[in-house]
């Protein structure tokens, strides 16, 4: 058969150009993924011969081989894994299956810069031979087919790739790269055995490099296999003699991310339930965490044999972000992934894991500055889990971070057991408030009462915000209120100054009479007005009938789902001391008076909502009374 020529997909050669372009910095990464593919593959036959033990022939002990030929200017990867036929090489060597890189690749920047760093958290796997060779040559035989069903596969990675039947004597495959000149360091003996080193290190299959063995004079140098790894699963020795270096590398293995993991959390837990964890949180959060094909889940071992990738039956859905392995050997070998849904072990798995991400993250407060980053990161994904997860609700409020009246919008790094143990005297709630934005929190005037008490306030603004305080009834004790609340409860709280507590400078009886001729002019606009104690320098705000008023946001968001929110009345609260409601007040003429008591109403509702129903209408209203 003569060689057939295909063309690559769209996507892989716009991959491959993006590849020549951006990677340049990091070259080795080839030889990661290279040893990755060889010991997949590997896995998938030890896989695939527990049902079928006659697979394995006569060649029942695996092995990765590294050779270079520095005359040929050629690096060679082999194994003897599942291998290719010629239809699998073709679908397989051409296409792209990910599609995490798919959707990555539709989104591409014009930011080069920007490309080349995100590209490091998708699989570019195979096609990173180009990186440093100008050609590739596959020679693979399926451990299912005979000795004249290889394939030849062959691409120097501008658009095309030929591939034609061959033969070959044993399963496996054979990956050969033509390296460019510039890259021919790769065939030095010494670069090359310590990158093998750092990226096999890992891996439970032997790794063996050819090597020269120093000659005697005058004759040919004899080259030899020599094995460069312990070939012993991380996962299965024990945690302290692994070194910090091995388990970032073995990470990058794991998920192909370019960046160090942020942290990791390895146990060996035996008993009852036996199994081995190794959990790793990223330092970067994927760019497609909120998307609904997110490739979730961890790697499932069972007796160390591999079963499948992104099993996602054993951590909840909060906990996506997590990568990792689980091995156990309380699931039979044959466990699918239906199965894995309704089994019990995988359930009891899913519980004991998830107590362990949540343990990994409380250590990892202690370093303030990996935290930081973590919780920008994850932060928000970890919130879904108050309401996802109420079973481990006292674990993760430990690990919420707010920024608050006292820290500041942009300081994000209060828990709560730090906002309790600076309440002042008498403080016995955790006040909060929910806005739009960060700026719209910190200005809100239901804060200015609080404030001058000394009381600090929660600032939220994320969507997820007021989903989790619906979610959220007390910490150690301390109930939360928000901020908007009818009743604050606040008797009790010890005043920071004296002003504070400044008796008003109004009587009762003017205080009724002003509080009436609100409620005159606003008549049914409002559920009711009374003098409010929680406002300093705005001039009046509105409360709901509810604890938790609906953000107009909110409001709009319940009613594009089809629900039918009842339109709310709320209190309007007046601040007697305000020079604007003074001088309100000091207009005798009731129409006139109306006039202000709506304009100050609308105020009060736009600073709670956003907007307002009758923007115009209270433009119009506000104009005629600075015109007068
Ligand atoms: P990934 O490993 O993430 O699937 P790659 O681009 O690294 O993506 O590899 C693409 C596919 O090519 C693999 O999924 C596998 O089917 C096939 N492949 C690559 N290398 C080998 C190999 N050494 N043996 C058998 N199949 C391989
Ligand atoms: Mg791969």
């Amino acid at each position: 058969m003569a060689a057939e020529t295909h063309v690559f997909q769209t996507k892989v050669s716009k991959l491959l150009k993006l590849l020549a372009n951006s990677l340049y910095s990091n070259k080795e990464v080839f030889l990661r993924e290279l040893v990755s593919n060889a010991s997949d593959a590997i896995d998938k036959l030890r896989f695939a011969a527990i049902a079928k033990p006659e697979l394995l022939g006569s060649d029942p002990v695996f092995s990765i081989r590294i050779s270079a030929d520095k005359e040929a200017g050629t690096l060679t990867v082999s194994d003897n894994g599942i291998g290719m036929t010629l239809e699998e090489a073709n679908e397989h060597l051409g296409t792209i299956a990910q599609s995490g890189t798919e959707d990555f690749l539709e989104h591409l920047s014009a930011d080069e810069a920007k490309n080349a760093q995100q590209i490091g958290q998708f699989g570019v796997g195979f096609y990173s031979s180009f990186i440093v060779a100008d050609r590739v040559t596959v020679v693979s035989r399926a451990a299912t087919a005979g000795e004249n069903e290889a394939v030849r596969w062959e691409s120097d990675g501008s658009g095309t790739f030929t591939s034609e039947l061959t033969t070959r004597a044993s399963r496996g495959t054979d990956v050969i790269l033509h390296l460019r000149d510039e890259d021919k360091n790769f065939l030095d003996p010494w670069t090359l055995r310590e990158t093998i080193t750092k990226y096999s290190d890992h891996i439970s299959t032997p790794v063996y490099l050819l090597e020269e063995k120093p000659a005697e004079e005058g004759k040919t140098p004899e080259k030899d296999w020599v094995q460069v790894n312990d070939a012993k699963a991380l996962w299965t020795l024990p945690p302290k003699e692994v070194t910090d270096d091995q388990y970032k590398e073995f990470y990058k293995h794991l998920t192909h991310d370019w960046e160090d993991p942020l942290c990791w959390a390895h146990n060996r837990v035996e008993g009852d339930l036996e199994y081995t964890s190794l959990l790793y949180c990223p330092s970067v959060a994927p760019y497609d965490l909120y998307n609904r094909d997110l490739q979730k889940g961890l790697k499932l071992f069972v007796e160390r044999v591999f079963i499948m990738d992104r099993a996602d039956a054993f951590l909840p859905n909060y906990l996506r972000f997590i990568k990792g392995l689980v091995d156990t050997n309380d699931l039979p070998l044959n466990v699918s992934r239906e199965l894995l849904q309704e089994s019990r072990v995988a359930a009891k798995l899913k519980k004991a894991l998830t107590r362990r991400a949540l343990d990994m993250f409380a250590k990892l407060a202690d370093d303030k500055e990996k935290y930081g980053v973590f919780w920008t990161q994850f932060g928000r994904v970890l919130k879904e889990g108050i309401v996802e997860d109420p079973d481990n609700k006292k674990a993760i409020l430990g690990l919420l971070r707010f920024a608050t009246t006292k820290a500041g919008a942009s300081d994000i790094t209060v828990s709560l057991a730090d906002y309790v143990s600076r309440m002042p005297e008498g403080q016995k709630n955790i006040y909060y408030v929910i806005a739009n934005t960060p700026e719209a929190a910190e200005g809100s005037p239901y804060l200015e009462g609080l404030k001058k008490k000394g009381v600090e306030v929660l600032l939220l603004w994320e969507r997820i915000d007021e989903w989790m305080m619906g979610a959220l009834t007390e910490f150690d004790g301390h109930k939360f209120i928000p901020a908007t609340a009818a009743d604050l409860e606040l008797e009790g709280v010890k005043a920071k100054s004296d002003d504070a507590e400044k008796p008003s400078e109004t009587s009762k009886e003017e205080d009724d009479k002003a509080v009436a001729r609100f409620k005159a002019a606003l008549g049914e606009k409002v559920a009711d007005v009374r003098v409010s104690d929680r406002l300093v320098d705005s001039a009046a705000c509105v409360v709901g009938q509810h604890d938790q008023m609906l953000t107009e946001q909110m409001r709009r968001m319940l009613e594009a789902a089809g629900q039918t929110v009842p339109e709310e009345k709320y209190t309007l609260e007046v601040n007697l001391e305000s020079p604007l409601v003074k001088k309100a007040l000091a207009e005798n003429d009731p129409a006139r008076f109306s006039e202000w008591a709506d304009v100050i109403l609308d105020q009060a509702l736009l600073s709670e909502q956003g907007s307002l129903k009758d923007p115009a209408g209270f433009v119009k209203r506000l104009n005629a009374l600075l015109l007068s």
